[in-house]
């Protein structure tokens, strides 16, 4: 699928959905990682990660768009459009979108490994880092206890 077949695809959803058309671009967006997609509210155009589609199928990504169509209808209406609002809440029940913009694990972790990880030796808690750090520099965040370096399995199940 490309932008123009996703474009399609938004305004369809847009107008069998919410009742009103989608006016802005929609296009794919390979940098997005974290998040399915997203809404930009200076330009009012909606991005979604082609990995979605590749890795949770037509019927999530479907979800994902009508999420980002609910941030883009409301804040066009001048309504709460925000994931706190209720107006969001409602209308994000009635559309059947996706709850949270689901983020995909596997290329997170690919993008950006953590490649070491602290222990606290007093109360535990654990610590992950992508660069080397000097346990001797730093200390717990939670308890001030003391750091030690702990080996990681760079090849975690999947
Ligand atoms: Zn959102
Ligand atoms: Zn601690």
């Amino acid at each position: 699928m490309d932008d123009q077949e996703l474009q399609h695809w938004v305004e369809q959803i847009s107008l069998a959905s919410f009742g009103r058309p989608f006016l802005h671009q929609a296009r794919f967006n390979r940098r997005l990682r974290s998040t399915g997609g997203r809404y930009f509210t200076k330009s009012h155009d909606i991005e979604i990660s082609p990995g979605q589609l590749d890795t949770f199928g037509p019927e999530e990504v479907e979800k994902i768009i009508k999420h980002e169509l609910c941030h883009y209808h409301l804040h066009l209406l001048k309504r709460g459009f925000q994931h706190r609002d209720a107006d969001f809440k409602t209308l994000l029940e009635q559309v059947g979108g996706s709850r949270f913009c689901r983020s995909l694990p596997h290329m997170a972790m690919k993008q950006q490994p953590y490649r070491y990880k602290l222990e606290c030796v007093s109360c535990s808690t654990e610590y992950y880092r992508k660069r080397k750090v000097d346990v001797r520099k730093y200390a717990c965040g939670k308890c001030r206890g003391k750091l030690k370096s702990v080996p990681l399995d760079l090849n975690p199940r999947s």
